[in-house]
């Protein structure tokens, strides 16, 4: 339905910086925003308040999230900031005294507190006219789905865990409940996220609810075994390669979960996990990627890695690129080590050169890209299932089931211009490059 409005409902601005877990947040702001019959303004002119939802995981993001914070208060003058970068409340009224209020990451009440102080609700709020599926910022088609907040992981380059918490998991009934109604609002992919999904529902002893008339426990198996049934495409993010992930490998060989796992590896030296406090088991994980390619044999693997981590040798780095070549990991995001104020890894000896983190991170893309292009090439002459993302004069634009929106690579269809977004169909796939490729319908 479509919502009604007034010339005086308050208009808020919002600003969402950071991953998906973020965007998620911010989601579900707008959300109580409009329940409660606020506006959201497109624009800093249009705002009586701006909301920015920072980001805190790298310096560099501190100070992206610093420099929104002064352009909304240059632009707007009246400013709410929110998000993990929240958390430092000192951090940001030291460089910006003139915010409104701070709130830390997921403190959904805390925000709409600070907002009603500052800008209350209209009268007579529209209540229940928002949809069941709530407002979401990414396209009508596909939907992020969170499933729970922070870690018990300690990674010692990460500074989440202080600032989210512990992992806190959603239950399972109220999970499968959201993405039904994502579905039955016309999403046709759910990108499943957390800060680590494989760990989902350990810290509820896997409570079981009742969903669809059988219990079902809050664990990763039955929460994809929910969403598959769903009949729609469920693609998962920020998997950990634990043996129980190997009960989801059946659910993507018969076609219920997409065949695509995103697996934060970070390294494949021992002694850099170690460092990292990560697992080191990479010839187990080389052996479980084996496996489930066995079984399922257009599973597309998306990972991201750190070159130049503290004491990261000549030898770790070959290590790296060594394992990379034998997992045939076929997407890769690689980023150059970075200290974290905050973060144990920050106080490592054996720092790494800047020149010699660019020098590695340029090897690491080259060798992914070489793996990318034979993958991409292998696909010439197949017909891929492509969901359509965007539609123009000059055709359409769409993504396999190997590519995540945002972060993998597109499928253009150059005769695809009566398609609409959220279609999925059938294309021949003509010609590729690294990373994305070109069909017909
Ligand atoms: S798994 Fe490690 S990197 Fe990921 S959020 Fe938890 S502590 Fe941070």
């Amino acid at each position: 339905m479509a919502k009604p409005t007034t010339l005086s409902a308050p208009k808020v601005g919002i600003v969402s910086l950071g991953c998906p877990k973020a965007l998620v947040d911010s989601e579900r702001i707008i959300t109580r925003l409009r329940a409660e019959g606020y506006q959201i303004a497109p624009d800093y002119h249009g705002a009586d308040l701006v909301l920015v939802n920072t980001c805190g995981f790298l310096d560099s993001a501190r100070k992206e999230s610093l420099d929104a914070i002064g352009e909304a208060l240059n632009e707007n003058g009246k400013v709410i900031v929110t998000g993990c970068l929240g958390a430092e409340k000192d951090v940001i009224t030291r460089e910006h005294p003139g915010v409104l209020a701070v709130t830390g990451p997921h403190q959904y009440e805390q925000v709409m507190e600070a907002v009603h102080t500052h800008l209350p609700a209209p009268d007579h709020p529209f209540v229940a006219l928002v949809p069941d599926s709530g407002i979401r910022l990414t396209p009508r088609h596909y939907a992020y789905l969170k499933i729970s907040e922070g870690c018990n992981n300690r990674c010692s380059f990460c500074i989440i865990p202080s600032l989210r918490g512990d992992l806190a998991s959603r239950r399972i009934d109220a999970v499968l409940r959201e993405a039904e109604q994502l579905r039955d609002a016309g999403v046709r992919e759910l990108l499943v996220i957390s800060q680590d999904t494989s760990a989902y529902g350990l810290d509820v002893r896997y409570a079981p609810y009742e969903w669809k008339g059988r219990l079902r426990e809050t664990r990763f198996r039955d929460l994809c075994e929910g969403l598959g049934e769903l009949g729609i495409w469920v693609r998962l993010h920020y998997v950990y390669p634990y043996p129980h992930v190997d009960d989801v490998i059946p659910m993507m060989a018969d076609g219920r979960i997409l065949p695509y796992l995103d697996i934060p590896f970070q390294h494949a030296s021992a002694n850099v996990l170690r460092a990292m406090r990560r697992p080191a088991n990479e010839e187990k994980t080389l052996k479980r990627i084996e496996a489930w390619r066995r079984d399922v044999p257009d599973l597309a693997i998306r990972s991201s890695f750190i070159v130049g981590f503290p004491g990261e040798t000549e030898e770790d780095f070959s290590r790296l690129l060594d394992w990379m070549s034998e997992a045939k990991i076929d997407r890769a995001g690689c980023f150059r080590y970075e200290n974290v104020t905050g973060a144990a890894s920050a106080d490592l000896p054996g720092q790494v050169p800047e020149e010699v983190k660019d020098e590695r991170w340029k090897r690491f893309m080259e060798l992914q890209a070489q793996i990318s292009d034979k993958r991409s090439r292998g696909m010439i002459g197949r017909t891929l299932d492509v969901i359509i993302d965007e539609v123009d004069d000059e055709g359409a634009v769409g993504r396999s089931k190997a590519d995540a929106p945002e972060i993998d690579g597109t499928v253009f269809i150059d005769n695809g211009q009566q398609l609409k977004p959220g279609d999925i169909v059938r294309a021949r796939i003509t010609d590729a490059d690294e990373y994305d490729l070109w069909g017909d319908i």
